[in-house]
């Protein structure tokens, strides 16, 4: 199967409401251009250096999306173009973010992210400090910001029924936040959830965005 069929078969299992990023770190301009001429406008990628040379080197009508752990000295590399960081996990780097966006007088669009895996090495908030964090409406300050939604990530496991309950918690989640903080705002929408091995479930669960990297790409040589 070729990148091209991939991506055809990709979209015709999701809705035209879900927005499907192509994960494509680890992979060459040239995968990434198959892909575009297939169609494909939306790209994710997780190490901002990696990023900027991509960005540079490939068409302008690319619309990137930052899905990695982002260190606050690498926001520089990709403020001026980014279309939504979907890994912001502390104020720190929210505010850091706010900060660089100001420099190149841009409004970045950010989803917080949640930690609902089992697994500790994933990056996030808990349920509590992102609460908390809403709640103290400090980032109201932050005006070169945008909060627009969550993003987490279910265990890597084989057992779908943890993963529909994480993705299940990640909804419940967003759905409390609005309803308590952005009831009134229409930005705050997005749930990032989902990826090649279980984009249905979270499709099933709500997703409206679903991060799909091997499945399009084959897998990554790290
Ligand atoms: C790599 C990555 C993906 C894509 O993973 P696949 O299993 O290849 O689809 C999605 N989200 C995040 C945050 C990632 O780092």
């Amino acid at each position: 199967m070729s990148i091209t069929d991939n991506i055809k078969e990709v979209l015709n299992t999701i809705p035209e409401t879900v927005k499907l990023i192509a994960v494509s770190k680890f992979h060459s301009n040239e995968d990434i251009l198959e892909a575009y001429n297939a169609g494909q406008r939306v790209f994710g990628e997780s190490k901002a250096q990696e990023l900027k040379t991509k960005q540079e080197e490939l068409p302008k009508d690319i619309e990137w999306h930052f899905i990695g752990h982002l260190q606050t000295n690498k926001i520089k590399y990709i403020s001026s173009y980014i279309s939504l960081i979907h890994s912001v996990d502390s104020f720190k780097l929210l505010s850091n973010i706010d900060k660089e966006a100001k420099k190149v007088n841009r409004v970045i669009p950010c989803l917080l992210q949640l930690h609902v895996a089992e697994e500790d090495t994933k990056f996030g908030f808990t349920f509590d400090e992102v609460y908390k964090l809403i709640e103290a409406g400090q980032y109201k300050e932050l005006v070169n910001i945008k909060l627009v939604g969550i993003m987490g990530m279910a265990s890597n496991t084989d057992d779908l029924i943890q993963v529909q309950r994480e993705f299940k918690e990640l909804h419940n989640s967003f759905l409390k936040l609005k309803k308590d903080f952005f009831s009134g705002d229409e930005c705050f929408k997005e749930i990032s959830m989902g990826m090649s091995h279980d984009y249905s479930i979270a499709i099933q669960e709500g997703s409206t965005m679903v991060r799909v990297g091997s499945k399009i790409f084959g897998d990554r040589v790290y």
